[in-house]
């Protein structure tokens, strides 16, 4: 009986390996990939290009080297704000931003990133893995033949730094502002005169008094800037940025082209990548925020309340007049707009509650 079971044994473990030997020549005979990957960011950015860099070394561990992606930083393949396209076109199979830098083309995408006032980093995750956001957002972006996936997060990001203290609305009008996207167009109703500059150019403008304040990250991206150089006061909360999203987009015919593991592979990177990021910048902005406060004194202020009130009926405002202006504006922020009061009810709840039971 043992000498039977043995020789049973023996021949299972035999097939076993028979099975193991022949599926590692059909691995072997898959086909290579080599993939480029364009960003919106500047050469060796921190958190933002090192997440995208982490990415893409995971998928070619992943892929035995089958999948190999080369990241190119803005500027590097494409100028930094040419990588929509880029993909779009299939110039490359990949790119890496965020949403709201096309809301020029799709005024929709400002959705998938931030809205002032709107979901921080856990609820437009919820949203989008678990609410049907992703599939909006794959909806939103199929006429221009690209496969979106959330691959990143800043966190909630500062209000800015303002050269002088801000206690009233009034105090805003006509400062110049550095504020892209909705939160700018929210400002301008406040007086604000918001303006457009990229990170290279922030630190000079400010510390000249071509403007007046600039929002630019949080704590940590921003004392590397310098601000804390070029402006005393620094505000909380940000408002117009409560958890912005980074997108990784793929051109649909590369990626229908990939076997379906490579497919997992990426997805699977993507989502990591996704907390990897949310994590660093949480991690190394409550470092930097101890730093500016106690070796540069900088002013950390809070918005006055009657301020964010007003800011946020006019936030309310744009985004009523941005729907009346696009269709698929107005539909997405109908979803958008359902989550959030529901995850606003349980938050309410939840974190909220909890926030305030750390106070008592
Ligand atoms: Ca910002």
């Amino acid at each position: 009986m043992k000498r039977r079971d043995f020789i049973k044994k023996a021949a299972g473990g035999a097939l076993l390996a028979a099975g193991a030997t022949t599926a590692a020549p059909a691995i072997a005979a898959r086909k290579r990939f080599n993939w480029k990957l364009v960003t919106t960011w500047p050469p060796n950015f921190p958190i933002f290009q090192e997440g995208v860099e982490k990415f893409a070394k995971d998928i070619e561990e992943m892929s035995d080297r089958r999948l190999r992606i080369s990241v190119y930083a803005g500027g590097e393949l494409v100028p930094a704000l040419q990588t929509f396209d880029a993909v779009s076109q299939g110039t490359v199979q990949m790119g890496h931003g965020a949403a709201y830098y096309w809301s020029g083309k799709v005024p929709a995408a400002q959705f998938f990133t931030a809205v002032p006032f709107g979901m921080n980093a856990q609820g437009m995750n919820a949203w989008l893995y678990k609410g049907g956001g992703l599939q909006l957002w794959r909806e939103i972006y199929k006429p221009f033949n690209l496969v979106p996936f959330p691959m990143g997060n800043t966190g909630v990001q500062m209000g800015g730094w303002f050269r002088k203290e801000i206690n009233s609305i009034a105090d805003l009008k006509g400062l110049k502002m550095r504020i892209p996207g909705l939160g700018g167009k929210v400002m301008a109703k406040a007086g604000v005169n918001p303006v457009l500059l990229p990170g290279g150019e922030i630190y000079t403008a400010l510390e000249r008094g071509t403007i007046d304040a600039t929002e630019w990250v949080g704590p940590y991206h921003d004392q590397r800037l310098g601000l804390h150089r070029a402006a005393k006061n620094y505000y909380y909360p940000g408002w117009h940025e409560p958890g912005p999203v980074l997108e990784l987009s793929v051109n649909s015919k590369a990626w229908a082209e990939l076997p379906k593991e490579y497919q997992l592979m990426i997805e699977t990177a993507a989502a990591a990548a996704n907390i990897w990021m949310h994590a660093e910048f949480e991690a190394k902005n409550m470092t930097a925020l101890q730093e500016l406060k106690q070796n540069h004194k900088v002013n950390i202020l809070e918005f006055p309340a009657d301020v964010i009130k007003q800011l946020r009926h006019l936030t309310q405002e744009t985004l009523e007049q941005e729907a009346a202006k696009d269709l698929s504006f107005r539909q997405v922020y109908q979803a958008y707009k359902s989550f959030s009061q529901s995850n606003d009810a349980w938050s309410d709840i939840s974190d909220a509650a909890y926030a305030k039971a750390l106070k008592l």
